[in-house]
């Protein structure tokens, strides 16, 4: 498949999980690939592993500068770099609030103006952000988390709306819970994980755990040209958590 054939881009967050399986998965497709992320380590060979702090604004456009001059500009912009919290509106500390929408939000904020010189050069340019179910759905113990989520929902929109007239397309997808480090990591602090997982599996009607390669198939659609009358949209890749209503009998 070379679908992205000279184009460059560009996946934070891609040293592990959705991010990393978007960029393998970019690079199967023809794209030349960079990943930003705080330890790109594992990076496969055919994609460009660079340090990058999102939280960093000077970290960010080095990086970008990188990119440009080793790949020659950025036609696809992935902002996918994440972390987690849990607590209600009660528990988490501000310093937190701080850092996850740093992280969440800000960071998608510091990329995308890195990027977006380079994106008006291109003359088919994408955005897509990595959101989550947590922006649409309310879940337990995760108002933090949530609300950054639900930030990354509008900004989306409301990116969408300030570059389709330059070109720039930006979507958003929407994960329910994706078998990931970050998920495992979670199972592995829990009480009893596998009581655990199988409550998230059960969470889904699907009644399984998404895979990062289910998510990066839909970035990669977003980013391309199929998609190409695309945007402003949230594409849910979530097993059927959030729209369906099952009932056991
Ligand atoms: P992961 O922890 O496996 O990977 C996240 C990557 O982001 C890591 O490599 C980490 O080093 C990097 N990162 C964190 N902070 C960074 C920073 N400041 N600068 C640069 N890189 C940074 O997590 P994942 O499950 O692959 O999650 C990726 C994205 O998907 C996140 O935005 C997350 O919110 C979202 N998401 C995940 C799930 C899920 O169930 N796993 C569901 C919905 C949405």
């Amino acid at each position: 498949m070379s679908e992205f054939a000279g184009r460059t881009a560009v996946v934070t967050g891609a040293g592990s999980g959705i991010g990393l399986a978007v960029a393998t998965e970019l690079a199967a497709r023809g794209a030349a690939v960079a990943a930003l992320d705080l330890d790109p380590s594992g990076t496969p060979a055919d994609v460009l592993g660079l340090r990058c702090d999102v939280t960093d604004e000077e970290s960010v456009s080095a990086a970008v500068e990188e990119v440009v001059q080793r790949l020659g500009g950025v036609d696809v912009l992935v902002n996918n770099a994440g972390i987690g919290a849990q607590g209600t509106v009660e528990t988490n500390a501000y310093d937190e609030w701080n850092k996850v929408f740093d992280v969440n939000v800000l960071g998608i904020v510091r990329t995308t103006r890195a990027c977006l010189p380079h994106l008006r050069r291109s003359s088919a340019a994408a955005i897509v952000n990595t959101c989550s179910i947590a922006a649409t759905a309310g879940l337990p113990n995760r108002a933090l988390y949530s609300a950054s989520k639900g930030a990354v929902l509008s900004l989306t929109m409301a990116m969408a709306a300030d570059h389709v007239t330059e070109g720039i397309r930006v979507n958003c997808v929407n994960p329910g819970t994706v078998d990931t480090p970050w998920v495992r990591r979670l199972l592995e602090a829990a009480d009893d994980p596998e009581a655990e997982l199988r409550a998230l599996q059960a969470r889904q009607p699907s009644g399984r755990l998404v895979s990062a390669a289910e998510v990066a198939g839909a970035v990669t659609y977003l980013a391309g040209p199929a998609a190409g009358a695309t945007t402003g949209t949230a594409l849910a890749v979530d097993g059927g958590m959030q729209g369906l209503r099952l009932r056991k009998s």
